[in-house]
């Protein structure tokens, strides 16, 4: 049973990221494939 991502929904294979998001005042951690994750970096640095 794999995660998917949070994002695009694309089923995550190997190594898992987690992306930190702020939702309801509360703090969670989301799994992302390896693409969004790059752009979820890339959102960071702006
Ligand atoms: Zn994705």
């Amino acid at each position: 049973m794999n995660e998917t991502c949070f994002y695009c929904e694309e089923e995550i294979e190997g190594y898992l990221r987690f992306a930190s998001f702020v939702y309801e005042n509360d703090h969670v951690e989301k799994p992302l494939c390896q693409h969004c994750y790059h752009e979820w970096l890339e959102g960071i640095k702006n």
